[in-house]
């Protein structure tokens, strides 16, 4: 299957997905991950109308977003970030940085951003999974985070982001993504000032319906519609 035919499989994927929980198809953003693909894919999917683009390493931005011009709607940061790299990415304007889990890192980012007088908007990326090998705050470490971090005046959180267990169990790839909708719910709850809970980044390639009908409204999808990661790009 070539990139378009993929593409509206997934938007059409998406839609059902939506009605059958009784959403808004419009309601869901669908955030294209284009990580290890070269520029000239991304300017081909670009052309069938992807608006949204992620990905999850610094350097691999700073390489390829200049080269597509603007040609894209919103920049997305999806992956773990590092301290040091903040002054790298920052100048790429992400929309949203999903990958957020450590008050150093949030606050070296409130620096660097009223030093530069810019905001941002970020999302809280949660360990649902119980997984050692992935990034996010543990979820009863959570809430303490976000109000250690809610005065940051520069970062705006805006939701929560988790990745889902890597299983072929449904139901355990579900509970991940209840309870990050739960989580959220429970953090609108308080209130805090300057903390909205509004988004809720989850479902991927192989998850993404799940993750809708649990309440999902940014996927982040790569392989189903770009193909397999082409790693050998250089990186
Ligand atoms: C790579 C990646 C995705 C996309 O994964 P696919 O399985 O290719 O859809 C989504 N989210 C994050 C954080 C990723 O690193």
């Amino acid at each position: 299957m070539d990139i378009a035919k993929k593409y509206e499989n997934v938007k059409q994927r998406i839609e059902k997905a939506a009605l059958r929980a009784n959403r808004n198809p419009k309601d869901i953003k669908l955030v294209t991950v284009t990580k290890t693909h070269p520029v000239e894919v991304i300017e081909k999917a670009l052309q069938l109308g992807i608006e949204y683009i992620g990905e999850n390493k610094v350097q691999e931005a700073e390489a390829k977003l200049p080269k597509l011009k603007g040609k894209y709607k919103e920049f997305h940061f999806i992956g773990h970030l590092q301290s040091n790299k903040i002054k790298k990415l920052i100048p790429l304007r992400p929309t949203l940085i999903h990958s957020l889990d450590k008050f150093s890192t949030i606050r070296k980012l409130h620096n660097y951003l009223q030093k530069n007088e810019l905001h941002q908007d970020i999302l809280i990326e949660v360990n649902t999974s119980g997984e050692e090998s992935k990034f996010g705050v543990e979820p009863s470490s959570t809430l303490p985070l976000i109000k250690a971090v809610a005065n940051f005046s520069n970062v705006h959180i805006k939701g929560l982001m988790t990745i889902g267990k890597l299983t072929d169990n449904k139901d355990e790839i579900r509970t991940c993504f209840s309870q990050l909708r739960e989580l959220q719910q429970q953090i609108a709850q308080q209130n805090i000032a300057g903390v909205k809970m509004e988004l809720l980044s989850m479902g991927m390639t192989n998850d993404f319906e799940i993750a809708i009908e649990e309440g999902a409204n940014i996927v982040r999808i790569g392989t189903a519609i770009l193909g397999p990661r082409q790693y050998k790009e250089k990186r």
